[in-house]
């Protein structure tokens, strides 16, 4: 098992752009983030450090799952009678069932370190928030968690699942914040969205000094946190003598995405290979390949610093569909500033065509995906019998980031022939872009 985590930053041809405080519009300096971070996040939001030794208190709790396991995708090759080798790194493995404890571990371990006794977050599909309630019991903290209502009525276990873990669970928008309430005010049945809970889960943290906030995805911190999949990943295939030719990964907040893509995108940056580096969104909620690369909030209400990223805007509510988690109007800036450098490609595809693959995939494979990675599955597909077509054996990398074990309602809609695919609305998005702010430069 990897003993660092890779920092791309300063590796890229030129740094990302800062984060601004909203107010002022200068760059935002540790102090604008201290109410929300503890200091060792926030050095390692802005580090130059190549690497970051993990400490040997994360290691120990990530060894009751890590290393994760990479498997040759053999039996759906066949299905697909393709040439190529498609290779998957299963992240299901883990206590919650999803990559999110990688960051979820260390970030509950630097707050406990700093003295944090509680730590407050959002969650849309139950994800991040069973893996943070999971991360904080290992330290004894308190965790109160806002799930975007819509999910809270249709994913009970995974808000068992938290309560499991000890974690105080709120339907967003609640009744608890200022900003919950104003919204429940004009609509008493709102789905909420992931904007709105962060709003939430943010205001919360701000007004109490022992409690700080904790974010799954977005931020350069979290994707480096999650490089351990692409350093072990790494190694994993150089046993078998392999290099991608390809390499896909879902993109919500891109996560995932990073944490599998940054390190080999370093092998790529240094000549040893030489992999096609692609995001997968899905259609109704495409901020790379729809979106406008540009200074927006991170949340609904406005409170977050600025920071430039592809974005559907920051009122933007994407569409109901099952993959909760990358239902999010944003894109990390780091994986929007190396899209914008030419080093990844994106593309986005529906809903079913992403759960058709999956059922290929679990008939062959055996793993019932999260409806997220379906993305990716679906990614890995297409190229796959692109390569049936052209008689190319390349070979595809993807990860499976989490199991679909408390997402099988989405598959009972499925079978049942009612899933369906959403339009994007462009009134909707230019809507939306109307009211991202407006910033020279
Ligand atoms: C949260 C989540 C995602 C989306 O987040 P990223 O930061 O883009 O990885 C994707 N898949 C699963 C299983 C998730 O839990």
């Amino acid at each position: 098992m990897p003993t660092q985590w890779y920092n791309i930053v300063p590796d890229l041809p030129a740094p990302p752009p800062p984060p601004l405080h909203p107010g002022t519009l200068e760059p935002a300096g540790p102090d604008d983030f201290a109410p929300l971070f503890p200091m060792a996040l926030i050095e390692q939001e802005v580090s130059a450090e190549r690497y970051i030794d993990i400490p040997g208190g994360v290691l120990d709790i990530y060894r009751l799952w890590r290393p994760s396991p990479l498997f040759r995708a053999h039996r759906l090759e066949r299905l697909l009678d393709t040439p190529a080798r498609i290779y998957y790194k299963y992240e299901g493995v883990s206590p919650a069932g999803s990559h999110k404890p990688n960051t979820a571990v260390p970030q509950a371990y630097y707050n406990n370190a700093e003295g944090i006794t509680k730590l407050t977050t959002e969650t849309g599909a139950g994800q991040w928030g069973s893996s943070l309630a999971f991360a904080t019991a290992q330290y004894g903290m308190e965790c109160e968690v806002w799930q975007v209502a819509a999910s809270y009525r249709t994913k009970p276990y995974r808000r068992t699942m938290m309560e499991v873990w000890g974690a105080t669970v709120h339907p967003s928008p609640s009744e608890v914040t200022e900003y919950g309430r104003a919204i429940l005010a004009e609509d008493p049945d709102h789905p909420g969205s992931l904007g709105i809970a962060i709003s939430e889960a943010v205001a919360m943290a701000v007004a109490d000094p022992s409690t700080r906030y904790a974010l799954g995805s977005v931020l350069n911190h979290v994707l480096m946190h999650q490089t351990i999949i692409g350093e072990e990943a790494l190694l994993q295939l150089a046993k078998v003598g392999e290099t991608p030719d390809v390499l896909v990964g879902c993109t919500g907040g891109g996560s995932n995405f990073g944490g599998l893509a940054f390190p080999f995108l370093r092998e790529k940056m240094e000549g040893r290979m030489n992999p096609t580096i692609r995001c997968v969104e899905p259609a109704a909620c495409p901020s790379l390949t729809k979106g406008e690369y540009r200074y927006d909030f991170g949340d609904t209400a406005g409170m977050t610093p600025l920071m430039k990223m592809h974005t559907l805007g920051h009122s933007f509510i994407p569409d109901p569909i099952h993959a909760g988690g990358l239902r999010y109007h944003g894109m990390s800036p780091l994986v929007s500033h190396i899209y914008e450098l030419g080093l990844a490609e994106a593309i986005s595809i529906p809903q079913v065509e992403c759960f058709t693959a999956a059922l290929n995939f679990a008939k062959t494979e055996g793993i019932v995906p999260a409806p997220e990675p379906t993305h990716a599955i679906a990614a890995a597909v297409r190229e796959a019998l692109a390569c049936r077509e052209s008689g190319e054996e390349k070979v595809i990398l993807t990860a499976l980031c989490g199991h679909g074990h408390l997402d099988l309602a989405a598959y009972e809609k499925f079978l049942a022939g009612e899933m369906v695919d959403y339009d994007l609305s462009d009134e909707a998005v230019a809507a939306a872009m109307a009211e991202v702010p407006v910033i020279a430069g």
